[in-house]
């Protein structure tokens, strides 16, 4: 188990290269491919192709549900894997926006869930548990 003291030394000191990734390098790199109209001021542009590209990961879910009995082979996981990708990109973009880091982004998500592991109030309702 990882406390909240640790999170920022995991999420920060990654090493760069190509076997590694880690959320800021990923929302540099990803930004320096953002082609849109009023870049660097138009949130309303990346929640749009966030809220796209997310149904197409929902589409793809159910197709594998109606055609494949749920059965997720490579390929399927491939197209998935890419389709997620596509969500993570308009989500970086939709950070950088709003000049929010991603490792900040992950680094509260996590301490906000551990927190509610910890009070067992992982099952409930809110925001602010
Ligand atoms: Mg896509």
């Amino acid at each position: 188990m990882v406390g909240d003291e640790n999170l920022v030394l995991i999420f920060t000191f990654v090493p760069y290269g190509t076997r590694y990734m880690t959320f800021k390098k990923y929302q540099k790199l990803s930004r320096e491919t953002a082609i849109y109209p009023d870049l660097d001021k138009n949130f309303v542009y990346p929640t749009l192709g966030l809220a796209g590209e997310t149904g197409e990961v929902v589409e793809n879910i159910k197709k594998i549900i109606r055609d494949r009995n749920k059965l997720i082979d490579k390929k399927i996981k491939s197209e998935l894997s890419k389709e997620l990708g596509d969500v993570l990109w308009y989500l970086s973009q939709l950070a950088t926006e709003l000049n929010i880091s991603l490792d900040e982004i992950a680094i509260e998500n996590i301490k906000k869930l551990q927190s509610r592991k910890k009070r067992n109030v992982l099952h409930g309702k809110g925001d602010n548990r």
